[in-house]
């Protein structure tokens, strides 16, 4: 049934248990694990100041790079400690659910795995926007956990 799963990870605790629940339901299914991870800091400038420059810029592509790899490599640590092996990892460049969804097709995916909120700031939300978009994005079973 799900031979390939992906766990969509922010550092949220959220996403934690994102990592238990994935990791439970591969260790049941026998499946194969890919981390997907979007780091913040590609957007388009949104104003040019004449003193500060840019504001909102995007980050160097290096600095984006390297905050993906460490976002993965702490994932990937916590995936191991419930003693599971990472199959895969992608560091996104577009947005969180775009990057995912295209990843599950990519790969052939039969579940993500992903938070019902994240890291995002406003209280009250119900669904937070990346969890609404793989919902509506992705080409495969999507749980969301609580
Ligand atoms: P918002 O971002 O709209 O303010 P939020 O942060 O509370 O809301 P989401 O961003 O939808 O909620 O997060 C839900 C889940 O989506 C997270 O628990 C995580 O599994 C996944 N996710 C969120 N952001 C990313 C990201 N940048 N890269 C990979 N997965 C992500
Ligand atoms: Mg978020």
């Amino acid at each position: 049934m799900f031979e390939t799963i992906i766990i969509a990870w922010d550092g949220s605790d959220h996403a934690r248990k994102a990592i238990r629940v994935g990791c439970d339901v591969a260790k049941k299914y026998e499946a194969k694990i890919w981390l997907c991870h979007t780091p913040e800091g590609g957007a388009t400038p949104i104003a040019v100041d004449p003193f500060i420059g840019a504001v909102g810029a995007p980050l160097p592509p290096e600095e984006i790079a390297a905050a993906g790899k460490a976002a993965l490599d702490e994932a990937e640590a916590l995936v191991k400690a419930e003693g599971c092996e990472v199959t895969g990892r992608r560091v996104g460049s577009v947005a969180p659910s775009d990057d995912v969804a295209a990843l599950a097709e990519e790969i052939k995916a039969e579940l993500i795995v992903m938070g019902r909120r994240g890291r995002g700031a406003v209280a009250g939300l119900l669904f937070g926007s990346a969890s609404q978009e793989v919902q509506r994005a992705a080409p495969c079973a999507v749980l969301t956990v609580i």
